[in-house]
């Protein structure tokens, strides 16, 4: 635990895999600027690594006014210990405010290991963050420029906002995804703070020798078009209804998670609250209810088309265009139009 600092920086984890900078963390770039502005503090990107020296300068592009970084062999590839290591020894020396990582695989596990072995707090999965003030209830002392951790709780049936006012820095983790992606800015300027890092085998519990990666098989949140089936599809030969609207849409398919559940659809397919946040331009969902997790992850897309024979389905809420039909009618007609029709921009 580090004193609460009200001139520390807000800094966001840079996480790379192989010299290229994750997109959560970019997404993170422009919250984070946010954030620091409103608190009149500058931003830094904490970036360890191997030879990455050159992300540093995509980083101040995306908003930092700092890059502190952090290049050692053994940072070549993530490990729980060599990165934990590093960032508390920074996190000890420049005492920033707030500390923000994406929800990604080496986020959601080396935030809690940076913030049980500082003693701080941490709120996972946040799906915004505001700056805010608070009033504790007990003795009614006032705290001014607070993060706000948001996120949804209770199964995603409330939204609770979270606080830490005295267990310093105030950490978070953020959905992939819910953060609007950046423009980088060529002209912002920044600073590299090239820090000492010392590091031996022995900090870390396994020798990596060789390394193997399956690849997504599909990447949704670049997804122009999505089709989504969720369990009113009805089977796994079904859903091939699904993958024949997505082809004739040059779409991405994708599915809720009782859909997946199920075996309609591997996993890389999952959309929601469990499953990847997209926002795409169009989002057509077919025999889906629209649960709130659900929704956690769609309900940003910029056109949705429902297709439920239940008119008091919640999806239909949302969209912008529905269809109270049979899906097993609907989509095939949808899919005759089209290639009659053809899509047009
Ligand atoms: C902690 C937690 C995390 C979760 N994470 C996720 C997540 O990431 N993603 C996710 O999707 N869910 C998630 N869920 C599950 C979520 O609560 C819902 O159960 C789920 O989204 C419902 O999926 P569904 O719409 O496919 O199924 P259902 O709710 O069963 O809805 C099926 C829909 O299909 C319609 N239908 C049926 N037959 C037809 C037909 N012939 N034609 C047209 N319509 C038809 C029905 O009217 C119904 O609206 C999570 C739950 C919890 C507790």
């Amino acid at each position: 635990m580090i004193d609460v600092n009200r001139q520390g920086e807000v800094w966001v984890f840079a996480e790379q895999h192989d010299g290229k900078l994750e997109e959560t963390s970019i997404e993170l770039m422009s919250k984070a600027r946010h954030l620091a502005d409103t608190l009149k503090v500058r931003l830094a990107a904490l970036l360890p690594g191997d030879e990455v020296r050159h992300l540093s300068t995509e980083l101040i592009h995306y908003g930092a006014d700092k890059v502190y970084l952090a290049e050692h062999p053994l940072l070549r590839t993530y490990q729980t210990n060599s990165y934990a290591k590093v960032i508390l020894g920074l996190i000890g020396k420049h005492k920033p405010q707030i500390v923000l990582y994406g929800a990604t695989a080496a986020g959601r596990d080396l935030a809690p290991r940076v913030a049980s072995a500082a003693k701080a707090g941490l709120t996972a999965d946040c799906t915004d963050l505001q700056i805010g003030t608070h009033k504790t209830a007990k003795d009614g002392e006032v705290h001014e420029n607070l993060l706000f951790q948001i996120r949804p709780a209770f199964g995603g049936n409330i939204v609770a906002t979270i606080i830490n006012y005295d267990r310093w820095p105030q950490m978070a983790t953020v959905r992939e995804g819910v953060m609007p992606m950046p423009e980088p800015n060529p002209n912002h300027h920044g600073v590299i703070v090239t820090e000492a890092v010392s590091l031996a085998q022995d900090d870390l519990p396994i020798e990596i020798l060789q390394e193997h990666k399956r690849a997504k098989k599909v990447d949704l949140k670049a997804a122009r078009i999505i089709v989504a089936g969720g369990a009113g599809v009805g089977s796994k030969e079904n859903f091939k209804l699904i993958w024949d609207l997505a082809n004739c849409l040059g779409a991405a398919p994708a599915a809720t998670r009782p859909a997946v559940d199920l075996g309609f659809i591997d996993h890389d397919h999952q959309v929601g609250q469990t499953g990847t946040t997209v926002r795409p331009s169009l989002y057509i969902a077919v025999g889906i209810s629209g649960a709130i997790q659900h929704q956690a992850g769609m309900a940003q897309s910029q056109k949705i088309v429902a297709i439920n024979n239940d008119p008091e389905a919640p999806i239909l809420g949302i969209a912008h265009y529905k269809i109270v039909g049979d899906l097993n009618e609907v989509v095939p007609k949808m899919i005759r139009a089209i290639k009659e029709k053809g899509v047009k921009d």
